[in-house]
């Protein structure tokens, strides 16, 4: 029997959904303006995290899914604003705040960016001053939080480096980014994120600059991490296979809004949206000659003028003349709690799709 790297190996989740949330987001909007008009790259998002549970948000690029990782972070790229919508910090505590309404460059988001949320950037350079050594940037970020004296934070950063699998950590504290590799450099780039042990860790596209060998071992620490550190983490990603392997909880997003979310074992045993059966059929074989098994044909649209009804329809097989018309609310599928979906077809149709794409996966190879 040939096997694919997809619903056999989705994680088994360590914390039950079930645990407290600890951000909440909902409808969500971001608007970029310029010269042509208005982009609305985020549109009515919601999602959940919940403490100890990795939420894995996938879709093409441009979807919003960055765009969502850095609108909760304050941290957009101008001229982008939110728009609409709240990003509740600990929705269940009475000390619940709402982070789309603070300053995103006042005292109280700085404070909570690092202390409160740790981001891994995808390219970690970004994130590094190439004038100073990556200990000095670790040390920074925690003295900057008023948390331990400098000799503290010193060997606080070697730790971390030795946490995070940098060998000999007594010597790379006084590196430079750029005389690491592209691994190392992630994983002080995860060891710079964690040193403040937040309790949410946001990893925008981690993987994406690294070879495939370099690639497993990161998902693997950040997954050894997450457990050890109990924090809850967002992983964006364009990769469903990353998702499988990693996350508890899944948001597939198109064209600025959510098409289908739910538990993992939910969107790759009984996946309900025509965009979602796209991508996992576009995961890659380990079996067959050809990488891919299906393409999602086209592009996805531009969000300046996106398509009116369901966004997905210039795109779908599956189209239907109420599709190009009105654009479906997000639905939760019957009998299957906490999964919701935001297509026009009925049922059957889905749940008859669903099946002959995953019967097709766990096919033998020609
Ligand atoms: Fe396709 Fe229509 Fe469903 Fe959109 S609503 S995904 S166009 S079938």
């Amino acid at each position: 029997m040939a096997d694919i790297i997809t619903a056999p190996s989705v994680r088994a989740a360590v914390t039950p959904r079930t645990a407290r949330r600890v951000l909440s987001v909902r409808d969500l909007a971001v608007e970029f303006p310029h010269e042509q008009g208005t982009t609305r790259a985020l549109d009515g998002v919601s999602l959940d995290l919940h403490a100890g549970r990795v939420l894995g948000v996938v879709g093409e690029s441009g979807c919003g899914k960055s765009v969502t990782a850095r609108a909760i972070l304050g941290i957009l790229d101008r001229p982008g604003r939110i728009a609409a919508g709240r990003v509740m910090l600990d929705p269940e505590t009475g000390g619940s705040q709402d982070l789309a309404a603070l300053d995103p460059n006042g005292n109280v988001m700085r404070d909570i960016r690092g202390r409160r949320i740790g981001l891994i950037f995808q390219e970690p350079m970004t994130a590094f001053s190439v004038h100073y050594t990556v200990g000095n940037q670790i040390i920074e970020g925690i003295t900057a939080h008023g948390l331990m004296s400098k000799a503290e934070a010193r060997n606080r950063a070697i730790e971390l480096l030795r946490e995070v699998g940098i060998p000999r950590p007594e010597t790379r504290i006084d590196a430079y980014p750029f005389q690491l590799s592209g691994g190392l450099r992630q994983r002080v780039g995860i060891a710079m994120a964690l040193a403040c042990e937040p309790d949410i860790l946001i990893a925008d596209e981690p993987t994406t600059a690294l070879d495939v060998t370099t690639q497993a071992q990161i998902l693997t620490l950040i997954e050894k991490l997450q457990e050890e550190f109990g924090s809850a983490v967002i992983m964006i990603t364009h990769d469903l296979g990353v998702v499988a392997e990693i996350a508890d909880d899944v948001v597939v997003m198109y064209a600025a809004e959510v098409a289908e979310k739910g538990g993992v074992e939910q969107i790759f045993k009984n996946p309900h949206h025509p965009y979602t059966w796209g991508l996992m059929g576009s995961l890659p074989r380990l079996d067959a000659d050809v990488e891919r098994l299906v393409q999602i044909q086209g592009q996805p649209p531009s969000m300046l003028r996106p398509p009116t009804g369901c966004r997905f329809h210039p795109r779908c097989p599956y189209v239907m003349p109420i599709c190009k018309e009105v654009d479906p609310e997000l639905a939760p599928v019957s009998d299957d709690p906490g999964h919701l979906q935001s297509c026009h077809l009925d049922e059957e149709t889905k749940n008859r799709e669903a099946a002959k794409l995953l019967a097709g996966m766990m096919a033998e190879a020609p």
